[in-house]
């Protein structure tokens, strides 16, 4: 790499000024965990998805949680997944997914992708809702992940799933904010959970909202967040209810999955730059589909209305050329990443769930030959022509 070339990470969060006061403030204020900063993350939050949709939507609710994993995991568990239940997953997902259904003596149904976005096939689905009823057993819930940003085909999914009684939790952690015709990504099964790690489009460093309209499913969750106590923290200390702060019960064992006040400040401030920021990464993906567009030895990702651009995944020829273009890349001082290696390929799913590799043909060899490009708001054309140039020799070079 030439010293003076610039070096451009996979990802870098767009924070400033209104970040570091959003911090300060919580410091001064003296209360740090769960408070009023978070229950107006929550409400804020909500009136974002609510404003996003031309339909009324007065009725979601959202909770702020410590990080998508554990929104899963409360989504699931409200639910009543537990023991011997199958809940379906794509294999081309997080490891997250899969783990959260284990936490509660579930099994995951690990589904293939359809070729145009990876997601979920709802065409697989099918075929898994009969082979496991064939053996006896119930697939409850499907977890749909939009990846990248492309919205899933919900009616797809939902046609799959016909009469059956199954429930849909959203893993919208890629999809902030992906807009369909339905409605906002989130905001299309029974429950939503998106996620402000700090690679994803909003960030509070560690962080996730949990969206339903389920009154029942809200109330458990809030209740299992937090130790299985029947008041909120900031409820007791406010002395809001006219109780001692230590006159409560403990009605379930909970876990401890609330977001702090430093994390939701932060959150909020993140939340008012996400159209501004949702606007360049939309510019920049055109801009890799102008510039890419006459390589042929590249499949560029598919554009749909509504995605939210969180990754600009492009396809190449085969494994080798992939891992090649990477080393490349990062030669030149340019980050790249893949997503995902299928959970079929990962030791531990692989063993439990004696898969193989033959049934996950369309996520295997997306697996094996995707490559995910830096896209996150502070990159220029400068960046994505270097970018672009590079891979443009790569193929020359080849060739
Ligand atoms: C990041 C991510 C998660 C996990 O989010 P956390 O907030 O880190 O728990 C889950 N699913 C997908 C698809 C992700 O990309």
């Amino acid at each position: 790499m030439n010293r003076n070339t610039k070096t451009i990470p996979f990802f870098k969060p767009t924070l400033g000024r209104a970040e570091i006061a959003a911090t300060k403030r919580v410091i001064e204020s003296g209360w740090l965990t769960t408070g009023p900063e978070t229950i107006a993350f929550e409400t804020e939050f909500a009136a974002f998805l609510r404003s996003s949709t031309a339909e009324d939507e007065e009725s979601i609710r959202t909770l702020a949680v410590s990080s998508a994993t554990a929104g899963l995991h409360l989504a699931l568990e409200s639910l009543g997944i537990g023991r011997n239940d199958l809940v379906a997953i794509p294999s081309l997902t997080f490891t997250a997914n899969a783990a959260v259904i284990r936490h509660l003596g579930a099994d995951p149904v690990f589904i293939d992708s359809e070729p145009i976005a990876g997601n979920i096939d709802p065409a697989n689905i099918t075929h898994a809702f009969k082979k496991t009823e064939r053996e006896g057993r119930r697939i409850k819930a499907i977890i749909p992940v939009h990846l990248a940003g492309h919205p899933c085909d919900m009616d797809g999914i939902r046609m799959a799933i016909g009469n059956r009684q199954v429930s849909i939790v959203e893993d919208a952690a890629h999809a902030f904010p992906s807009k369909t015709q339905a409605g906002m990504a989130g905001c299309l099964g029974d429950i939503g959970v998106f996620s402000f790690y700090a690679t994803k489009a909003i960030t509070c460093g560690e962080g996730g909202m949990v969206v339903t309209r389920n009154s029942d499913y809200l109330k458990r969750m809030k209740l299992m967040q937090l130790h299985g106590i029947d008041r909120t923290v900031w409820n007791r200390y406010s002395n809001r209810t006219g109780m001692r702060s230590w006159e409560y019960d403990i009605i379930a064992a909970g876990f401890k999955y609330n977001l702090s006040d430093f994390a939701a400040a932060i959150g909020r401030e993140q939340l008012k730059r996400a159209k501004s920021l949702l606007k360049l990464r939309l510019e920049l993906a055109q801009q890799y589909q102008r510039m890419l567009s006459d390589i042929d030895e590249l499949t560029l990702p598919n554009d749909c209305p509504g995605h939210a651009w969180h990754l600009f995944i492009i396809r190449l020829r085969d494994n080798t050329t992939r891992n090649l273009l990477s080393d490349e890349l990062h030669r030149e001082g340019i980050g790249s990443s893949v997503h995902f290696i299928p959970l079929h390929r990962m030791q531990y799913w692989k063993k439990l769930y004696n898969l193989n590799p033959e049934n996950f043909s369309v996520a295997d060899k997306l697996g094996e030959e995707s490559l995910s490009l830096p896209l996150w708001p502070g990159l220029k054309t400068r960046d994505l022509q270097r970018i672009s140039g590079i891979i443009r020799s790569f193929f020359c070079a080849r060739t």
